[in-house]
């Protein structure tokens, strides 16, 4: 090829990538399959390879490449980004627009209006026509460069597409989690021990603002594009709707909801239709921005201190509380965590009564101020987890206690240990009764031994009848002993004798999942099942060879090296191997490792809640078996997964005429998978 030739194509490549990006990222509606897609960025990425003279920071294969930064580095905003003031009544926005209309001399003032997005604000520049750097709001003058981050943001165009291209332009908006996404990410914090995010906005924030935006990369963070600052040589249309249009052909991701209303009153007649659209919404929007159409009204109007005065939010209030906490009880999860949970006198909220909610952890419960005998304040974090917003301090007593976290597991006493780099207290007693608890509940959950019938209460009763006082013990109990216990007829001891004895014929990934090695989930079980014959081989492997594997980084190798030096767990394994549990991969297994099933190339969308399964468990199972979950329904969705409650996903799939798997045929492909 000419080199001239080149250029052109590297150009082309450029645009497609990013066209495509914005129909899969912004209107969730490909037009091309993944392969082909792959197919573009593996040309577009060998040419720039072979060719580094025309590479480019602002080429698509870019955007997660940034090394990490040493610091945010400070950005003064050219035009400051201001906040919108807020109202909380109808009459509130009739004052807003008989302001705007005596200030402008106008009769009457058309509208429009968005939803307010419960995200981080921030400006994007574009000199030339390519991004030149994000940034947040800061104070509203100095904001924090963030342009490393932002950039793995695949709905954010790196370049702007349509003619004629400003010397200089600043578009604003607002990045933000999905309830979903948001909601992954905290479960696969609390089994990773991490510090939890309190809600989406704190996990889009502390995302936007990590050094490192390779780790960036691997969380979804969105964003809608809606507004201006500094604009040099072009003439932006006059009208808010016009310029939400010029967005879009410059392919910025824009809210599709936004709508133009004639006058005030429309507004307000709508207001009930906001409402119910805020609860349909993927994320977190408490409110509505009402802004003037006519944007030459802008400089008429001018603005105050903090907010502009051509535009206004209009929150919703959210459905909470009251109650009371009862106490704060600590919670020892089965790799020593300890949880702190607010026990709670029961409440109505959101259709479901709630008696407890997680506090996260000490420092949250510091940050709040929360206290036993407090009155708080209860809402549902993204719609189905409960969560303490904030305490009544107004009705205190003086009787309510300060929670001390106290030197020793509230179990066995051990001392606890606060890692620097989580904020997660832990008991690292192996003998502890709680983990034991949790330990043996996880051995035998569905999937990992899958023994029917031994729940919370049963384990209770062999603990504190001493039946038990190891995992392996399960492996002797006997009818007759069995019996002895309350509520426990010849039938039901048989029955789980019969479970315990299935499950000696286990396969290898069950089997090291069930040891619950931390940082060992369904899917890292599943890598190392495919890469040793044995569980001997996995307990040998150095950390250099499990480094080696596929999606297996340095927390995950240190702690199954260190798993299988502690003396405890080479006698469990030793324990497994005398009571006959199967610890080989047997012929079957090796072949099903090379065969693909029902999950395998496919893409799933998770909606609403399910029994049996959290959402990061489904997700871990269906990528476990190849599979894939997006948390957006588009033309390449094959299957959505349903739970109760849908939302909005599931009218979406219908359009499309996506297949539903209700959740116990879900299982049923799992089980079949799994070859029962
Ligand atoms: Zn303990």
């Amino acid at each position: 090829m000419m080199s001239e030739n080149i250029k052109k194509r590297i150009e082309k490549l450029r645009r497609l990538i990013e066209e495509h990006n914005y129909r899969y990222y912004v209107e969730n509606n490909p037009t091309i399959s993944d392969l082909e897609y792959d197919a573009l960025y593996k040309e577009l990425e060998e040419l720039e390879e072979r060719y580094p003279r025309y590479r480019s920071p602002h080429s698509p294969t870019q955007r997660v490449g940034a090394h990490p930064v040493s610091e945010l580095r400070k950005i003064q905003h050219p035009m400051p980004m201001m906040s919108i003031s807020n109202t909380y009544e109808p009459g509130e926005l009739k004052d807003f627009d008989r302001r705007c209309r005596n200030l402008s001399g106008k009769d009457i003032l058309s509208y429009v209006v968005e939803p307010k997005i419960d995200g981080v604000a921030v400006t994007l520049m574009y000199e030339n026509g390519t991004l030149s750097y994000a940034a947040t709001r800061g104070d509203g003058t100095t904001g924090e460069d963030v342009t490393h981050t932002v950039k793995t943001i695949y709905s954010i165009p790196s370049t702007l597409k349509s003619a004629p291209i400003p010397s200089r332009i600043e578009v604003r908006g607002e990045i933000y989690f999905e309830n979903e996404d948001f909601e992954i990410l905290n479960e696969k914090r609390q089994k990773e021990g991490k510090p939890l995010f309190a809600n989406p906005r704190n996990a889009a924030a502390g995302t936007i603002k990590l050094l490192d935006p390779r780790i960036a990369a691997e969380r979804p963070l969105k964003a809608f594009l809606y507004t201006f600052g500094l604009v040099e040589n072009i003439d932006l249309p006059s009208q808010q709707v016009l310029r939400l249009s010029w967005l879009k052909k410059n392919l910025f991701p824009v809210n599709p909801h936004y709508k133009k209303y004639n006058n005030v009153q429309q507004v307000v007649e709508s207001l009930s239709e906001w409402e119910d659209l805020m609860k349909s919404l993927p994320y977190n929007a408490d409110g509505i921005v009402i802004k003037i159409n006519d944007i030459s009204l802008h400089p008429i109007l001018g603005s105050t201190l903090k907010s502009p005065r051509w535009a206004v939010a209009y929150k919703f209030t959210q459905e909470q509380a009251f109650t009371t906490i009862k106490d704060i009880r600590l919670q020892v999860g089965r790799t020593g965590a300890i949880t702190p949970v607010a026990e709670l006198e029961p409440v109505r909220l959101g259709g479901t009564t709630i008696s407890r909610a997680s506090l996260h952890n000490p420092d949250e419960i510091e940050r709040k101020d929360i206290r036993k005998g407090d009155t708080v304040i209860l809402e549902k974090g993204g719609g189905i987890i409960p969560r303490v917003v904030s305490v009544v301090k107004d009705v205190r007593s003086g009787n309510e206690k300060p929670f001390k976290l106290g030197t020793g597991c509230p179990e066995c006493n051990s001392p606890l240990k606060i890692n620097q780099d989580e904020a997660v207290p832990r008991c690292e007693n192996i003998n502890c009764p709680a983990q034991l608890k949790g330990r043996i509940l996880h051995f035998c959950s569905r999937y990992a031994m899958n023994i029917e019938g031994m729940g919370p209460a049963l384990l209770d009763s062999l603990l504190k009848e001493g039946m038990i006082y190891k995992v392996t013990d399960l492996y002797t109990l006997r009818t007759s002993r069995l019996q002895q216990l309350e509520r426990m007829g010849e039938k039901s001891a048989d029955n789980l004798l019969r479970e315990l004895e299935r499950s000696k014929d286990v396969s290898l990934s069950r089997l090291i999942y069930a040891l619950g090695i931390r940082h060992v989930g369904l899917r890292s079980a599943q890598i190392l099942a495919r890469h040793f014959t044995s569980l001997d081989e996995v307990a040998r492997a150095s950390e250099e060879e499990l480094l080696s594997l596929p999606e297996i980084g340095t927390t995950m190798a240190r702690s199954i090296v260190q798993f299988f030096q502690i003396s405890e767990n080479q006698e469990l394994i030793e324990n497994l191997k005398k009571y006959g549990i199967k610890t080989e991969k047997s012929q079957s297994e090796k072949s099903a490792d090379r065969e693909e099933n029902f999950f395998t190339g496919k893409n799933f969308v998770l909606t609403g809640a399910m029994e049996e399964f959290t959402r990061s468990e489904a997700k871990e199972i269906i990528e476990q078996y190849g599979g894939r979950v997006t948390s957006t329904v588009s033309g390449n969705t094959d299957y959505i997964v349903l739970g109760e409650n849908p939302g909005s996903k599931l009218d979406k799939a219908r359009k499309y005429g996506i297949s539903i798997l209700r959740e116990r045929d879900f299982e049923k492909k799992i089980r079949l998978t799994q070859g029962e």
